[in-house]
């Protein structure tokens, strides 16, 4: 029958363990001086070493031909002490027998003396797994333990145990072990059992398993098995869902160069073929930290630092969140959309640069001087951007998204024009009114619709609008009316150049005949407080009539000093 590696390499003396050196010596100096306590705690994460080393230490303190502390293994006592039936080792999972009465017929038991060993030693595995009553009756052995009796207590959550139980034991800390260790630890491994192994292979299983020899061992094994022969590098990606890391740098171009359409198909890609689209950003960020840190030890300058800083930190930040969503595609698909986004607008203005230098023309140059001091995108800024455009002469421009200086142009008068008509005006008029009628339950129920606008995110007419719909938060909702609002004031004016497109989507797709209000979250709160104010002193919200949507004409605007987006906003109209 096979024996899994990790029964078959567990250690079975001090001198066999593997990276636990401060307490393995520790141990082994109390057992060689005599000075064995009766109550042990050991701490630490699953899989270091805890209950292999309890075991040891079970055998050690009864050994009568020891003269180091560890085992000698040749000894009677030692004979029985390897004995699986031996009546003097009691190893107790915790887990499974949390009751009472366990550790009651534990205290009618711990009087009487060892059957053939000098000590009888008790191992309870997973101690935090007691209840609180267990905990009393074990308590109360630990206060006065007869002169034969050891108990080890380990847990992986020490925070659960009694204050009172922890501070009648020794306390040992087990760490996780060094990458270096486990690695060390698998070649030997390898070596005695004859096992090929593709260079590379252990040091991930290293850095997969998080300091756990025993998961790591399980790892090797389940490699095995999965490999045709040697085992190579793509079977330990392919066995973990993970991607090779030329796929990862290919990834991480197609973001970085607005490469949505590539980014997408990437994504679906792994989805599909059972990659764990988790570990894949585990993996990216590990990626992006390896190459940060070679960039500042080499200052090579072959990548954009920014662009590897900000995405290594979304992932970073959001990583809770992905693990915890319902769908993690959708939500790392949104992510990365939203961060693509965000580098969209320097590309623009890189590519401004680029093509000025291309052409001589002075009213283009004129356009991009134009756009870069509107959208307050400094020197340096574009100067990053550019150079990383040197530095990827092959990337791939095919089906990025880049806007034209013209285009640019119409999407900033646009961008002008809403704001010079009386939107802000509407939407006060038009939260007024959502407050008429608005109830919880209709909230909830255009929630729940909205869900259904996830399956159009990836459409390309409509994607960008679907995104800016689901990107806020949805406040109030009427028979007539929702109230959606965002975070940053830059969005709401985006947002509101795209109202009235996306009332039409919500009729098209939803079959919803309603009203968009779009206002910042501040803005929000401010209109919530009004609302509890007027509640208060029983003033009723009354339907007014929406004004008609009227644009000034752009010569007035250029004859008053330019409004800020702040400045509008701040003139609110008060409601009720
Ligand atoms: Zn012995």
């Amino acid at each position: 029958m096979y024996q899994t590696l990790y029964r078959k390499y567990r250690p079975k003396t001090f001198k066999d363990v593997v990276g636990q050196d401060v307490i393995v010596k520790t141990l082994m100096n109390s057992i060689k001086n005599n000075k064995v306590s009766h109550a042990y705690m050991f701490l630490g994460p699953r899989g270091v070493g805890k209950t292999s080393i309890a075991k040891i230490f079970a055998r050690a303190v009864n050994c009568i031909d020891s003269d180091n502390g560890d085992v000698c293994d040749e000894c009677p006592m030692c004979k029985i002490s390897s004995d699986k039936e031996c009546l003097d080792i009691i190893e107790i999972d915790a887990a499974s027998n949390n009751g009472v009465d366990e550790i009651r017929s534990l205290r009618d038991k711990v009087a009487l003396v060892p059957n053939q060993l000098k000590y009888k030693v008790y191992i309870i595995d997973e101690v935090h797994m007691l209840t609180n009553s267990a905990f009393n009756a074990l308590l109360k052995t630990l206060e006065e333990p007869p002169e034969h009796i050891i108990f080890i207590l380990a847990t992986t959550e020490v925070h659960k145990v009694p204050e009172t139980v922890i501070s009648r034991c020794q306390c040992f800390n087990f760490f996780r072990m060094t990458e270096k260790n486990i690695i060390d630890n698998l070649s030997m491994v390898c070596a005695n059992e004859n096992i090929e192994i593709e260079e590379g292979v252990l040091n991930s299983i290293a850095v997969q398993v998080d300091g756990g020899m025993r998961d790591a061992l399980g790892l090797l094994d389940k490699l095995i098995s999965y490999a045709d022969g040697k085992v190579t590098l793509n079977d330990f990606l392919q066995l973990n869902g993970l991607v090779l890391k030329e796929n990862l740098k290919k990834f991480l171009r197609d973001v970085f160069f607005i490469n949505i359409e590539s980014v997408i198909e990437t994504i679906e890609k792994w989805n599909s073929s059972g990659k764990n689209l988790i570990q894949i950003m585990i993996q990216i960020l590990d990626y992006l930290k390896d190459t940060l840190i070679d960039e500042y030890i080499n200052s090579s300058k072959t990548i954009n630092v920014d662009n590897y800083q900000d995405f290594a930190n979304l992932i970073n930040d959001k990583m809770f969140d992905i693990k915890k969503s319902s769908s993690p595609k959708i939500y790392i698909e949104i992510m990365i959309l939203n961060f693509i986004n965000s580098l969209n607008d320097n590309k623009i203005i890189s590519r401004e640069i680029i093509d000025c230098k291309d052409d001589n023309s002075m009213e283009k140059r004129d356009v991009s001087r134009e756009t870069l001091k509107e959208t307050n995108i400094n020197e340096t800024t574009i100067n990053n951007v550019t150079n990383e455009d040197n530095n990827f002469e092959n990337a791939n421009y095919g089906n990025s998204i880049i806007v034209s200086s013209e285009q640019m142009l119409t999407k900033h008068k646009e961008k002008m024009n809403i704001l010079n008509s009386n939107i802000v005006e509407i939407m006060n008029v038009r939260v007024n009114n959502a407050f008429v009628d608005a109830t919880k339950e209709k909230l909830k129920n255009i929630q729940i619709l909205f869900m259904k606008l996830n399956d159009y995110v990836f459409d390309q007419k409509i994607g960008y609008l679907i995104c800016s719909l689901l990107e806020g938060t949805l406040r109030l909702c009427s028979d007539r009316y929702i109230v959606i609002s965002y975070e940053y004031e830059s969005v709401v004016t985006d947002t509101l150049n795209n109202y009235d497109k996306m009332e039409k989507i919500l009729k098209e797709i939803l079959d919803l005949d309603i009203h968009i209000v779009i206002i910042s979250d501040s803005q929000w709160i401010k209109y919530a407080e009004e609302f509890v104010k007027n509640k208060k002193n029983d003033i009723k919200y009354e339907l007014l009539e929406e004004p008609e949507l009227v644009f000034e004409k752009i010569e007035e605007k250029d004859a008053k000093n330019e409004n800020s987006i702040e400045d509008i906003f701040g003139d609110i109209v008060e409601v009720g």
